[in-house]
């Protein structure tokens, strides 16, 4: 059975930066000067004899020479090349870490996504949808431009269980077709629902767009939106790197997905829309992922925007914007940790 995580709050105000030293015989090579330790650093393996430090107080290290910069589970996850829970879960081992006395609701106590869930993965589909009109009005309408559409695969449905609708092909993580997202075009009559998705098709275990997003240039960062299109228009525009939840709360298999994908201390961008829900779940998915990760937030100008009502140029301005800020934050973050 899969060890229960105790939380990152809980590991780093147990374990300090000197007994992680301590553990990996590290000790010798740093130098005590007030509260910090100073020494070559062990993750790069350079030799310059200042180069790494470590707040004692603040319980964190930086490299001047490799940039690597955390918390004790940072350090594990570099020296170890393992993922961030990983590493968590090998320091909650080695420190004998209980989830004890984190119970007093302030402290999360996560388990992996996959134990809360009775179904692990969708299964992928064994037929694709074939005849699909790529010169609907309502693509066009939309902004959508005739590479987009190739792309995504987006086509006008003619018959069976979308017929009538806009079909946007869903893929899991492997590139695996799992579904088809059937949007009406435009305003549905009723009872249509605006979105029809397959029986059993469980979206909150995917990111669309994922298997592509991570074909892009991993330097930049990840974009996050809510819908199809928002999706479309910041790929449109000219950034690559997104995905989409498909909805406005992030789940926990989508956190997952996520922190996996970008790694630790990882760039994500937040673009949801201007909206009551849009800043309901970005608030909570800052919250959730930032815990982990280097994340920021696009809010738009004006109520009811949202990624396909600005042009493509402001769209990749909000983003470029973001991420320069993102550089500029963390610029004072750290200076003051190694003090
Ligand atoms: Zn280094």
């Amino acid at each position: 059975m899969t060890p229960k995580f105790v939380g990152f709050d809980v590991l780093k105000a147990a374990v300090s930066m000197h007994q992680v030293l301590e553990r990996y015989g590290l000790l010798d090579r740093l130098h005590r000067q007030g509260d910090n330790l100073n020494g070559p650093c062990p993750l790069h393996g350079g030799h310059n004899p200042t180069q790494f430090r470590v707040s004692l107080e603040k319980n964190c290290f930086n490299c001047f020479s490799c940039q690597i910069g955390g918390s004790i589970v940072d350090f594990v996850s570099h020296k170890e090349r393992v993922g961030i829970r990983d590493a968590a879960l090998l320091l909650q081992d080695w420190f004998k870490v209980q989830p004890k006395g984190s119970a007093n609701g302030k402290l999360r106590v996560a388990t992996p996504s996959h134990n809360a869930n009775t179904q692990e993965a969708n299964v992928p589909l064994t037929f694709t949808l074939r005849d699909l009109d790529w010169a609907h009005p309502y693509l066009k309408q939309r902004g959508l431009s005739a590479e987009t559409l190739r792309t995504f695969g987006v086509g006008y449905c003619r018959n069976g269980l979308m017929a009538g609708r806009m079909v946007i092909p869903v893929h899991n993580a492997k590139g695996q077709l799992v579904a088809y997202a059937g949007r009406w075009p435009g305003e549905p009559p009723n009872p249509e629902p605006r979105y029809k998705l397959p029986k059993g098709f469980r979206k909150s275990l995917e990111l669309f767009n994922l298997h592509r997003a991570t074909q892009a240039d991993a330097r930049l960062p990840l974009v996050v939106v809510e819908g199809y299109f928002g999706c479309f228009h910041v790929w449109q525009a000219g950034h690559r790197r997104v995905v989409s939840l498909m909805g406005s709360m992030l789940s926990k298999a989508q956190e997952d997905l996520i922190v996996r994908t970008v790694g630790p201390g990882g760039k994500v961008i937040l673009l949801f829309d201007e909206d009551e829900a849009g800043r309901k779940g970005r608030s909570e998915a800052f919250t959730r992922l930032d815990e982990l990760l280097n994340v920021r937030v696009v809010s738009f100008a004006r109520e009811g925007l949202q990624p396909d009502s600005v042009t493509p140029e402001q769209l990749l301005e909000l983003i470029q914007q973001a991420g320069l800020r993102e550089l500029a934050t963390r610029h004072q973050e750290e200076e003051p940790c190694p003090a």
